[in-house]
């Protein structure tokens, strides 16, 4: 099949390319670089099944021949990342998403939305069914992302109403594995790359608050799943084993072997409280389920992070953290 992944030189658009690539689809990956880097598909370019184009989706883009399928990932995802961006991040969301729906209607294509579990917000309902409409803070600092993703599940669904397009939207739960930017300031990279510079956890509040954190191989299998049929969704794909971040941090330091400490920082405003994923839907929808545990899908994060050391040392020094955040030239 003909596949365009949108912000496939990302961390989890590189890892379906990969696994599109390997079953001997035609991939066109279309990125605009801002916070996906070329080294997470180095290894795919000169393929004869890929091809990458540097393009911002939220300007209109041609995307030729046809294609079969549309993965539309391209959006910042990590907290800060998105926070710098805020008007990048809301005109991906939205003509962006617009421009890669209009590639599908034009196509016949089949098309995936990858929404996230932020649009529950602070979930007053937990863990969180698909059937849930969220309790989200429209102006607050998470809105540019929370508002942005929302508004592209609506017009994903507009599209399929109102012009018949097969789409389908997932929503993703926290995401993690090798190729992360160690420096995204999520919490995995963050307890990653201080466990193994020896420096304290940066625990934000008391540890409390829980997360739901699925690996990036059985993910990229929910999206291919959900890719083979016509359902509409939404969807939750995510692991259902939940954990408070204090007790994310300890198996850090377990699976690291690090003698970091652990330093309390203060909750980032409107920092949900509770998160985790009913995901009944993907299984009778698509026999999906999430196989890799929290413990043997950190093992390998760290395995991979040990590999590229310099990198792990920068972010450290924040040292990437320099480059500037977006240009604000978009649209919105
Ligand atoms: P990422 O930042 O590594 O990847 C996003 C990619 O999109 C990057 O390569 C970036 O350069 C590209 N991009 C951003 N704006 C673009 C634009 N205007 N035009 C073209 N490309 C653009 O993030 P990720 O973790 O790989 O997330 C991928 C997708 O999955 C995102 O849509 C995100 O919202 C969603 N998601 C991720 C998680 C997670 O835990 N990682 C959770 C929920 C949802
Ligand atoms: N967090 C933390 N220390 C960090 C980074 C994050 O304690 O250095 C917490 C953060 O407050 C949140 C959770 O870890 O409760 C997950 O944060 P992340 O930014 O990875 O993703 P989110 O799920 O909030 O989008």
């Amino acid at each position: 099949m003909k596949i365009l992944v949108t912000g496939g030189a990302g961390f989890i658009g590189s890892h379906l390319c990969d696994a599109l690539v390997a079953r001997n689809d035609q991939v066109v990956c279309l990125d605009n670089l801002s916070t996906g880097r070329m080294s997470n598909i180095a290894h795919l370019l000169g393929h004869p099944g890929f091809r990458f184009v540097e393009a911002d989706l939220a300007e209109d883009v041609e995307v030729t021949p046809a294609v079969d399928v549309v993965f539309h990932l391209a959006s910042p995802a990590s907290p800060p990342d998105y926070q710098a961006r805020p008007l990048e991040t809301l005109s991906v969301g939205s003509l962006g998403t617009k421009h890669a729906l209009r590639v599908a209607h034009r196509d016949g294509a089949r098309f995936v939305l990858a929404s996230t579990s932020e649009v529950y917000g602070d979930p007053a309902v937990h863990p969180q069914p698909e059937d849930y409409w969220g309790h989200v803070n429209p102006v607050g600092p998470r809105s540019m992302y929370d508002e942005a993703k929302r508004f592209a599940e609506a017009l994903t669904a507009a599209y399929r109403r109102t012009l018949g397009v097969n789409t389908g939207i997932v929503r993703i739960f926290n995401t993690y594995g090798p190729r992360m930017k160690a420096s995204d300031g999520r919490v995995v990279t963050n307890f990653i790359t201080q466990a193994l510079n020896g420096e304290a956890l940066t625990l934000y509040g008391e540890g409390t608050q829980t997360r739901s954190f699925c690996y990036v191989d059985d993910l990229v299998r929910g999206l291919l799943a959900m890719a083979d049929t016509a359902a509409p969704g939404p969807l939750n794909l995510g692991n259902p084993e939940e954990l408070t971040i204090e007790t994310f941090a300890r198996l850090v330091l377990e699976i690291t072997g690090s003698r970091s400490v652990v330093d309390h920082r203060p909750l980032p405003v409107d920092d949900p409280a509770r998160r985790c994923p009913v995901i009944d839907r993907a299984w009778e929808t698509l026999g999906w389920r999430p196989s890799v545990p929290a413990a043997e899908g950190l093992r390998r994060t760290v395995e991979w992070f040990r590999s590229v050391p310099g990198e792990v040392r920068a972010a450290s020094r924040g040292d990437e953290r320099l480059e500037p955040a977006g240009n604000a030239s978009s649209a919105l």
